[in-house]
């Protein structure tokens, strides 16, 4: 097994791809060329215990420098892949050109801009880097009057840390409840009772003005991310709502992988296309296609899976509704917890939660697609 791999994008995905080819015994050069100038660390901790203040930025780092060396893998930070060459097999960077035997593109997503909040005159904070949780940790304080802009995972979890830093936080969500497109209305309206609960101004079902931002003192936005595609797309590769992927993670060229935040799957499970801009979902993508890279030919089928941790409240998500929706939802116990929920479509469970019962994971993970539980 030799060869050169290269990896443009030193996230999650790009590392644990790096990571699973030598644990398969990988013996040829694999070179990660990210923008950064960080080495590959993971995102989830930037909006809850680095931006809490509770853990150093460094401890989100996938390995330090010595483990890489160590495992003959080149990461090269403040390198950005500027084209591709699927002819040549080769791609272009700001530090020259790197050829290769297959490609893992890995580019990730970049929060989704609102030029409302930027031209509101009060500064504008977005939250993908550790840069950015620093520099939005250092303004939170006791009375700093906070303005965030959607009710998704990132807004929620930032109004739980500003909360924590004593900010005044006001919420402004277009929708009628947080998460709602996510969750559906049954447990959605949990998430705006923790919010409220927890002295959150939580305005849904509104669009936000220039005028509502007047007096805040910043404004964070988080409505989404994008896939990172421009390189893919430019290159002449299938792109879709993300790189168009198979089972095995293959692109529309024989000697290009996609994994992670842009992977566009065509899931052997779910039977449809699924792009997951999830944790877990960047370390098993990254795992199959270093398979795929050895000729193990493993398919990637695993379920969606998430959480989050905001306030006293953990909680974990597995499976997915789809476009086709649910039924209806069972739920078992409160929210603050122990709590359960099933997702029902046509009597099979399609997605599945807890909250404070960690126990419950498993059991969660293996309801997905057998009977719901009574009730
Ligand atoms: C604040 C935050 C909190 C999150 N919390 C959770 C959570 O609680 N649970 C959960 O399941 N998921 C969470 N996520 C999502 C999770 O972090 C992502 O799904 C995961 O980071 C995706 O990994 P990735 O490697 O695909 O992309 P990324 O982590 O985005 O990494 C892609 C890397 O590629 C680099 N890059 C892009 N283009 C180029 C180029 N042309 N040349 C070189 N380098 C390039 C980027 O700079 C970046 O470093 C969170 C995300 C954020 C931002």
């Amino acid at each position: 097994m030799t060869g050169r791999v290269v990896i443009v994008g030193g996230g999650l995905a790009g590392a644990t791809a790096a990571e699973a080819l030598r644990d398969r015994g990988f013996e040829g050069e694999i070179v990660i060329l990210g923008v950064e100038e960080h080495l590959p660390y993971e995102r989830p901790p930037l909006s809850k215990s680095v931006l809490l203040g509770a853990k150093e930025a460094g401890t989100a780092t996938v390995h330090d420098a010595a483990w890489w060396t160590e495992h003959d893998v080149d990461v090269r930070t403040g390198v950005e892949v500027q084209s591709i060459d699927l002819g040549g097999r080769r791609v272009v960077t700001n530090a020259g050109e790197e050829s290769y035997d297959w490609l893992v593109l890995a580019t990730g997503s970049e929060p989704r801009p609102l030029r409302l909040a930027d031209e509101a005159g009060r500064p504008v904070h977005y939250l993908r880097t550790i840069e950015d949780s620093l520099a939005l940790k250092e303004a939170l304080g006791p009375g700093t009057k906070v303005a965030i802009i959607g009710a998704g995972w990132i807004g929620l979890e930032v109004a739980s840390a500003a909360r924590a830093a004593g900010a005044e936080v006001t919420v402004h969500e277009s929708a009628e409840l947080p998460l709602l497109a996510v969750l559906g209305p049954e447990v959605a309206q949990h998430f705006a009772d923790l919010h409220r609960d927890h002295g959150v101004d939580l305005r849904l079902g509104v669009a936000v003005t220039a005028e509502d931002l007047a007096d805040a003192d910043l404004v964070v936005v988080g409505i989404g991310a994008a896939p990172r595609t421009d390189l893919a797309a430019a290159a002449g590769l299938d792109v879709d709502n993300g790189v168009l992927v198979d089972e095995l993670l293959r692109t529309s060229d024989p000697h290009v992988v996609a994994i992670g935040d842009i992977a566009n799957e065509a899931h052997p499970v779910l039977g449809r296309r699924v792009r997951v801009e999830h944790w877990d979902n960047a370390i098993g993508q990254g795992k199959a296609a270093a398979a795929t890279i050895v000729g193990a030919a493993e398919p990637y089928d695993k379920l969606p899976y998430f959480f989050t941790d905001q306030y006293d409240l953990g909680m974990e998500y597995f499976g997915h509704t789809g476009p086709d929706g649910y039924d209806r939802v069972i739920t078992r116990g409160d929210f603050s917890g122990p709590f359960r929920a099933w997702w029902v479509k046509d009597d099979r469970v399609v997605a599945a939660m807890q909250a404070n019962d960690w126990d419950a994971s498993d059991e969660m993970r293996a309801s997905i697609g057998q009977p719901p539980p009574a009730g």
